[in-house]
């Protein structure tokens, strides 16, 4: 048996944030991030709205980029206090991450985060609240996913949290809050984004249903990164509802290395944190070539959709990774983990340790090509010095 689940409600375009005067519930919190949503007025926006629904409201504000554990114990804990049956996530992915995990802690608060590192092994949800998602970023997609990333800052570890009872019940793509975007966010995310369509479309778990999501959300990204990169309205618009069909696809496929290696460089590293969408965006390149030994096919119907295909699968796959170099180019990201600017010795010193959490990441049983910590560290160091991946 397999199985395709999505939000069961997508609210989007022009005054979507509106749907919210309609929902049913007693209480709402609101979990939010730094002050940007309130600077913009989004946030005043969204509780006046949940009051003129007749909600209680309560704000649970702070949570940081990249959440921790704790912060997402403190959430739980505010939660048990104020016992809403609405919850309200809004941001960028790590609010509405963190406010996943914090739900979980609210319904069963004598679970242990450690549980929660077993894939699709959750409690059931919904016994005392549902969950709106309201993404201010075109990338993560975490309102239409059944993922959620804690980092647990003491072992310097990304965890990528999977069950289907954290995929919201309601999404709401508001392009207005997503205009808000400064270009490098902008460029991140968008390449989070397209990362997440590719690994979706090659992943060993790739399905009827999640295929034509994954190539739609590709061929959109393509289309409007450019102009959504420079600013242009329509074209943020684009990409939010591109991130989310890529999203809908790799909920349901799952993902591959990309994101396996993203995890475990993001909070790697002494001089500060690889942002989840660059890291990915530096490391596709790589992975394509690497994929593309034994998946050359599919990357060729990827290639094919965008208008690259070549003589061969493998000329197509090889145009496919050219693309993707010269949008990283263009939007002003890093070839190299070198370039980024992390220290080589220090790069050096981790890269087998590396290799090995990236391999046991929970995204690297559908990569299409099965890893060894061996061609791992190889491809790690390939990412590193720029060096082409022929093996
Ligand atoms: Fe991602």
């Amino acid at each position: 048996m397999l199985r395709f689940t999505l939000p069961r409600d997508i609210y989007y375009g022009e005054n979507a944030l509106d749907v919210l005067k309609t929902l049913k519930g007693s209480r709402a919190i609101v979990v939010v991030g730094g002050g940007s949503m309130k600077r913009f007025g989004f946030l005043g926006k969204i509780v006046a709205h949940l009051e003129a629904a007749g909600m209680r409201t309560e704000i649970f504000e702070n949570v940081e980029p990249d959440p921790s554990v704790e912060t997402v114990m403190r959430g739980a804990e505010a939660m048990r206090k104020f016992e809403p049956d609405l919850i309200v996530a809004v941001g960028g992915g790590s609010p509405i991450d963190a406010a996943k995990a914090m739900w979980v802690f609210y319904e069963y608060p004598e679970t242990q985060f450690e549980q929660l590192l077993k894939p699709f092994s959750f409690p059931e949800l919904r016994r005392k609240a549902r969950f709106v998602a309201i993404p201010s970023t075109s990338g993560t997609a975490t309102e239409v996913t059944a993922f959620s990333v804690i980092t647990d800052y003491a072992k310097g570890v990304k965890y990528p949290l999977a069950d289907y009872n954290i995929t919201p019940d309601v999404a709401i793509l508001a392009p207005e809050i997503a205009e808000t975007m400064p270009p490098a966010l902008t460029a991140h995310t968008g390449m989070d984004a397209l990362t997440h369509a590719i690994e979706a479309y090659v992943s060993r778990m790739h399905a009827p249903f999640t295929d034509p999501l994954a190539i739609k959300a590709i061929q959109t990204v393509f289309e409007y990164l450019p102009a959504s990169y420079r600013g242009d309205k329509a074209a943020r618009a684009q990409m939010h509802y591109a991130q989310c069909m890529a999203g809908m696809a790799f909920s349901n496929a799952l993902l591959g290395i990309v994101h396996s290696m993203a995890h475990k460089t993001g909070a790697a590293f002494s001089f500060g944190h690889i942002p989840h969408g660059c890291a990915n965006a530096i490391y596709l390149p790589y992975v394509i070539d690497y994929n593309a030994k034994n998946a050359a096919g599919r990357f060729a119907d990827i290639a094919k959709a965008v208008g690259l295909a070549g003589a061969s699968d493998a000329e197509s796959a090889d145009r496919l990774r050219e693309k993707i170099d010269e949008y990283n180019a263009m939007l002003g990201i890093p070839k190299t983990l070198g370039e980024f600017g992390v220290p080589e010795a220090e790069f050096k010193e981790k890269v087998a340790n590396i290799a090995t959490l990236a391999v046991g990441d929970a995204c690297t049983g559908s990569n299409p090509r099965r890893t060894s910590p061996e061609d791992m560290e190889k491809l790690l160091t390939c990412a590193y010095y720029g060096t082409r991946v022929d093996f």
